[in-house]
């Protein structure tokens, strides 16, 4: 199999398993118990939570472990606003943020905030005045995600984090789906206030994530009940989740510079050869750009029958992301991109992760070559 749809999940990593496994077999204890055994995996919880905190550089932050970035955007974005809304109720985010930053954002204009969606089309620079001209008495918070799950765009976090400093009453929430374990997140430096992650994009399980946040902020809680996770979370805590995460993030960052230019190496190689197939149009070419992505469209082949056709080659790739692939709308992020309906109706993205191979490339070139062969003509 050439799976090639690693924004959309990745293999867990085998130590991970065994770290999940090794929890729930032998500490399955209840970390909320009073006794000795719940005590143990209450302390594998806050070894997880220091080694998440470590590892991404957050020294005044702590960690909500949850299901998953969708929790963690739903809990950082309405949970800041609903406390908060009495200091102000504007908030500035991008028109190509995931729909769990988008779409709970729209509930909240519905609420009565006010919302100011940046053009990200604009140079660094350009993105950063809008920011500045729309931050006004009323701004509470800023949500940017780091790395866009589409078209792999890396948007200038640091740089956004460093004009809050001027702005304190603006806090910062940071979708980091796609960039934790490939790109460096660096917490402090970035001087993020809330950040959203997923175990599974970095070979963790399925339905483990976390929410780090500065530890003098308050959040309305979205799930009431025993107090678990600082009164933010109610609900028995996954201790195998919590721990198998931690675990997760260590094998990513640590080799994260051997990684990155393994994947970039796979990148070049993809555009050039991409680039010699007629009719391909590669839309991931922005200077600020993760490898781990890129997106194209093989005129005038629709994504969807795309994909589809190069599942017969054993080739695995997405059209847009794998929570919108199955509306037939063109994408409201390629859109937002300037990229035009035709186009975008036709775009894919392949996604790579540290384990994919020249091999998977060159398997999917040669799929690609004769399923677009047959299906122009
Ligand atoms: N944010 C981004 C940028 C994503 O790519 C995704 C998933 O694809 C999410 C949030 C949601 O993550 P999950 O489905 O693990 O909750």
């Amino acid at each position: 199999m050439i799976y090639l749809d690693n924004s959309a999940t990745t293999p867990v990593d085998p130590e991970v398993l065994k770290a999940f496994v090794k929890v729930n077999e032998n500490f399955w204890g209840n970390p909320s118990s009073l006794h000795a055994f719940g005590a143990r995996a209450e302390q594998l919880l806050i070894q997880a939570e220091k080694q998440v905190l470590t590892l991404l550089n957050a020294k005044n932050h702590k960690v909500i472990f949850n299901s998953g970035a969708t929790e963690s955007n739903n809990l950082a974005i309405r949970g800041f606003c609903h406390a908060y809304k009495k200091r102000g109720n504007h908030i500035i985010t991008t028109p190509i943020e995931h729909a769990s930053v988008h779409e709970t954002i729209e509930e909240l204009e519905q609420e009565g905030f006010r919302v100011t969606y940046i053009d990200v089309t604009a140079t660094k620079e350009g993105i950063l005045q809008q920011i500045q001209e729309a931050i006004c008495e009323d701004t509470i918070l800023i949500s940017c995600m780091h790395v866009n799950n589409e078209m792999g765009m890396i948007l200038p976090i640091y740089e956004i984090g460093q004009l809050l400093k001027k702005y304190p009453k603006v806090k910062f929430h940071v979708d980091a789906v796609q960039s934790i374990g490939k790109i460096p997140v660096d917490i402090d430096k970035m001087n993020i206030d809330l950040l959203s992650l997923s175990a599974h994009k970095f070979h963790g399980v399925k339905g483990c994530g976390a929410l780090i946040m500065n530890q003098y902020l308050n959040l309305a809680p979205e799930i009431t009940g025993g107090h678990q996770m600082y009164g933010l979370r109610s609900g028995t805590i996954n201790v195998a989740g919590a721990v198998s995460l931690a675990k997760a993030l260590r094998l990513v960052i640590e080799p994260l510079d051997s990684n990155y230019r393994h994947v970039k190496s796979l990148f070049d190689y993809a555009i050039q050869e991409l680039e010699k197939i007629d009719g391909v149009v590669i839309n991931s070419n922005r200077e600020e750009q993760t490898p781990y992505i890129i997106n194209f469209a093989a005129v005038p082949i629709k994504g969807e029958t795309l994909v589809h056709a190069l599942e017969e080659y054993d080739v695995y790739i997405s059209a847009k992301s794998a929570c919108s692939s199955k509306s037939a709308a063109a994408s409201r992020i390629l859109m937002a991109l300037g990229i035009g309906e035709d186009i975008a109706l036709e775009s894919v993205r392949v996604s790579f992760s540290d384990r994919s191979t020249k091999e998977d490339v060159d398997q999917l070139i040669k799929a690609l070559k004769v399923v677009i062969a047959q299906l122009k003509y």
